[in-house]
């Protein structure tokens, strides 16, 4: 048939789901609600109904934001189903109405992108919590509880300065990589970016930061705004496009995946991006990492990103490269490879279910007892930081390249 209703774009890409329900199991929403609607096969279903004009659009709009957009659906289906696209595509034609879209779309438009005016946002935010208003602001106005909770302490403004363009490979010199900087790294984890370039340069590659690179368009997909995400994804291209580098490197598995897609967004000229780029872990492990000459004596839980596992197929590496590391014991935890429930910005938008699926991950890590839990993404690291302090758990929360940068100083250090 011809569809001819609104969700006409995502009805071709709905007819591979053979409806065998292999990746019920594997959805936080469907473990936590037991609904087929809340399901990737109930939401596959409602799309189509709706591109044949079967079902009215608005019966996938809760659905449509329900979904934690994980992915996780996509890595257990055996028949390919792009599931991160028709939901952004879904997404595209509802969009998320009231106080919270409105927000949204100002903060995905007009700030996040913008790298002077996150830095001002940024900067008065870390005066607020220096001066402790945050949390008179949380106490006065409960729609400010959920941000203040999630927030990290904002890093001096020393450590969210912007990486030099160049840095110099230490000894033998192996290769030259691009870093992306990101939009809410360098603000919110300065030091990430810091030690990502430490490890990197102490590996033997150069590391070049381009200019003009910035946001890559990430959340603004996930929030069914394809347009500003391909102006985003077009503004990287021609800041890493002259870069005559080995790889394109990423530490932030919500970027990398996007990075990923750009052949989708740009066509050939975002493929060619594409094809070259490596989360910083994945790099690190197909390149050989040197070993890290110092002990970090530490029980540490890996937990993987979604937009790592899932949008990149990288699970292993980060964990190789941890395990590399002497003194530190990988512990395995059970629930790993499900969503964290950060989701971009879902853990503001749908905190009742965004903390309900962190509930079920924080159980399955105090039960590991780790003291450091690892993980690649800055939505990760803020939903299971903010998670850990609620739940008492006595574990810190670090990027992998933190850790391996930690124990590179601490080889240096000895006598
Ligand atoms: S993206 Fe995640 S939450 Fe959404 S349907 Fe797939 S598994 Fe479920
Ligand atoms: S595993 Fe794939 S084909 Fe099977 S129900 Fe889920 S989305 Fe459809």
């Amino acid at each position: 048939m011809t569809p001819d209703g609104p969700l006409a774009d995502v009805y071709a890409g709905t007819l591979d789901c053979v409806h065998c329900g292999l990746c019920l199991s594997s959805c936080p929403t469907y473990r936590e609600t037991g609904r087929e609607t809340s399901s990737p096969r109930g939401r596959i279903y409602l799309m189509r109904g709706v591109a044949e004009g079967r079902i009215p659009l608005g019966a996938v709009e809760e659905e449509a934001w329900l979904c934690l957009g994980c992915r996780a659906c996509e890595t257990a289906c055996p028949s390919g189903v792009r599931f991160g696209s028709l939901l952004e595509k879904t997404r595209a034609s509802v969009p998320r109405r009231g106080w919270a879209g409105h927000l949204e779309a100002f903060a995905l438009r007009r700030v996040v992108p913008h790298r002077r005016r996150l830095r001002l946002l940024v900067g008065a935010l870390a005066a607020v919590q220096r001066l402790g208003l945050d949390a008179l602001g949380a106490r006065l106005l409960p729609r400010l509880r959920e941000s203040q909770r999630l927030l990290p302490p904002i890093p001096p403004r020393a450590q969210r300065a912007p990486l030099p363009p160049r840095i110099p490979a230490e000894g033998a010199r192996r290769g030259c990589v691009a870093l992306l900087e990101g939009c809410v790294m360098p603000e919110l984890f300065g030091p990430v970016n810091a030690a990502t370039a430490r490890v990197l340069t102490r590996n033997g590659f150069d590391v070049v930061v381009p200019e003009g690179q910035g946001c890559c368009g990430a959340l603004q997909a996930h929030a069914g705004d394809a347009s500003l995400a391909a102006g985003l994804a077009e503004r990287n291209l021609r800041a890493f496009a002259a870069a005559r580098v080995d790889a394109v490197v990423v530490n932030s598995a919500g970027c990398g995946a996007a990075l990923r897609e750009y052949g989708d967004w740009l066509g050939a000229p975002g493929a060619e991006l594409a094809g070259r780029v490596r989360d910083v872990c994945e790099f690190l492990d197909e390149v050989g990492l040197a070993a890290p000459p110092g002990r970090l004596e530490a029980r540490v839980c890996y937990d993987d990103p979604c937009h790592l596992l899932h949008g990149q197929g990288v699970g292993e590496a980060p964990r190789r490269l941890l395990a590399a590391i002497p003194g530190l014991e990988l512990v395995p935890h059970d629930d790993a490879a499900a969503c964290c429930g950060a989701a971009g910005t879902y853990n503001l938008t749908q905190p009742e279910m965004s903390r309900a699926v962190l509930a079920r991950k924080l159980a399955s890590l105090a039960a590991a007892a780790p003291d450091v839990i690892a993980s690649g993404n800055p939505g990760c690291l803020m939903q299971l930081r903010a998670g850990a302090l609620g739940a008492g758990l006595r574990a810190r929360v670090a990027h992998p390249v933190e850790l391996l940068d930690e124990a590179g100083v601490a080889g240096r250090e000895r006598p």
